[in-house]
């Protein structure tokens, strides 16, 4: 049995929905889909908190937008009058649902983190009634269970949850098991659990390929198919590299640092719930489904051109803290660190000197990050310095650490193109080298790497 996890790139406007609807007619019997929101809605849900906030006026605008968006795909596929009006009754009860969560929020004016992720989770309960209607009207046996009702568990963390694991493979044995014995194809909304108490929790954006991997895992799947719109993993960004290419195989070592980068190809704790059970992971692109695509497994072959991938995030940003003696004095970093964590700042990577601690933050959390540490009384620092003007590059490939020379071949092409490096962090992963360097110079440092290692050498 096969776990399917079909992404909101691929839910885009009625015609790619209509040949991922052929696809799961095709093959979906006897198998799990976890669906993601049509495309746009779960940030549409998210962007519109504010004005829900602002006044109550504005929430009819932004159901009618929402009904809107699942209406009209469901004329248009939904083939039968009986199963048109069948979803019509189901999805008006969701609504309703939510139309009450709006108003209360309006009401309280309290929008707390478990009123967040209860209203972020409705793209993705409508994405499963529709596709689920959309089937049965083609006389395609199909059902979904709704996460909260057939037991998907989670430790209760608002927007970052994780799923406990046994609790929820005995639920789902039980919910979930009749109707595969059945051959019916069955739905699961992706992004979201539920806490012990009843909360709903959201595993994060993007966190439907988590949420995928957890039914895997509980179902013991054969392998855990992500449906995209792209091949899958690829050795770097087509946009700054022309000859970049498949990777065929990758570890969930390898998949899961590729994750933290640009390409969001994948949820980054996704291969998480898979390792148990060493469950297999491919990803699949639904507008060519012959393509080999991309197959992650818990080890892989060390390839050929020594590295997979050479990725890049340019969504990053350095907090540099000047100290004397930071790498003798005791508690600076504690200090520092804890003041950003009770600020909700979460810090990627760090590097310290004897004169400065570098402290790798989204860009987004720049601003919050240097404000909580200017805040810090006594401050333990001399002065703060913000880079934004950086790009982080990562190589990836499994034994990267354990082979000879592959650092320095890197580092000697990004200097061959007179690319200087920022900063290096070197030994957490084992399967990765990060660095960084000026924005501007991104491209470049890409693209000396990719060549470098995957074809001649060549300086652009
Ligand atoms: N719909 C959610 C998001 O946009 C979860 C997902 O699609 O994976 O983040
Ligand atoms: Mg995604």
């Amino acid at each position: 049995m096969k776990v399917i996890k079909v992404g909101g790139g691929c839910l885009h406007g009625k015609k790619a929905i209509a040949r991922i609807v052929d696809l799961i007619a095709a093959g979906g019997k006897g198998q799990v889909f976890v669906v993601s929101a049509l495309h746009g809605v779960t940030d549409l849900l998210l962007e519109s908190l504010p004005a829900v906030l602002e006044s109550e006026a504005n929430i009819p605008g932004i159901l009618s937008r929402l009904r809107a968006r699942h209406m009209i795909v469901a004329r248009h596929l939904i083939t039968t009058r009986r199963g048109l009006e069948n979803f019509g009754r189901d999805f008006r009860k969701s609504m309703g649902r939510l139309e009450r969560l709006l108003y209360g929020l309006n009401f309280t004016r309290e929008l707390t983190p478990r009123v967040q992720d209860v209203i972020s989770s409705f793209g993705e309960r409508f994405s499963a009634q529709l596709l689920a209607s959309i089937l049965r009207s083609r006389g395609c046996p199909s059902g979904y269970r709704m996460p909260h009702t057939i037991g998907l568990l989670t430790d209760g963390k608002f927007g970052d949850a994780t799923a406990l694991m046994p609790a929820t493979a005995r639920n789902f044995k039980a919910h979930l098991g009749p109707m595969l014995k059945e051959g019916l194809v069955v739905f699961v909304p992706g992004f979201y659990g539920v806490s012990e108490g009843g909360d709903i929790t959201t595993f994060g954006r993007g966190g439907s390929d988590y949420s995928a991997a957890v039914v895997a895992a509980a179902l013991e799947a054969e392998v855990l198919e992500i449906w995209k719109d792209v091949d899958g993993f690829l050795s770097a960004d087509p946009r700054l590299v022309d000859g970049a290419r498949l990777i065929p195989e990758l570890s969930y070592e390898e998949a899961a640092e590729l994750a933290y980068f640009g390409a969001k190809i994948l949820h980054p704790r996704s291969v998480e719930p898979l390792r148990a059970r060493r469950i297999p992971m491919a990803i699949k692109n639904t507008l060519d489904p012959e393509a080999p695509g991309s197959l992650v497994r818990p080890r892989s072959r060390t390839s050929g051109s020594l590295i997979k991938s050479v990725a890049h995030d340019t969504t990053i940003g350095i907090l540099k803290v000047h100290a004397s003696g930071v790498g003798a004095r005791p508690g600076i970093l504690v200090g520092v660190a804890g003041q950003l964590t009770a600020a909700g700042v979460n810090i990627k990577s760090v590097v310290t000197s004897q004169t400065a601690i570098s402290l790798l933050l989204a860009a987004k959390d720049l601003d919050d990050g240097r404000a909580a540490l200017m805040a810090m009384r006594p401050r333990p620092f001399r002065r703060i310095e913000v880079q934004r003007d950086v790009a982080l590059i990562g190589i990836v490939g499994e034994g990267l650490l354990r082979r000879q020379g592959i650092a320095a071949r890197c580092f000697s092409a990004v200097a061959g193109c007179g690319v200087n490096v920022e900063m290096i962090s070197f030994g957490p992963s084992q399967v990765a080298l990060y660095f960084l360097v000026r924005a501007e110079d991104l491209g470049r440092a890409v693209t000396a790497i990719h060549s470098t290692f995957f074809e001649e050498p060549r300086c652009t």
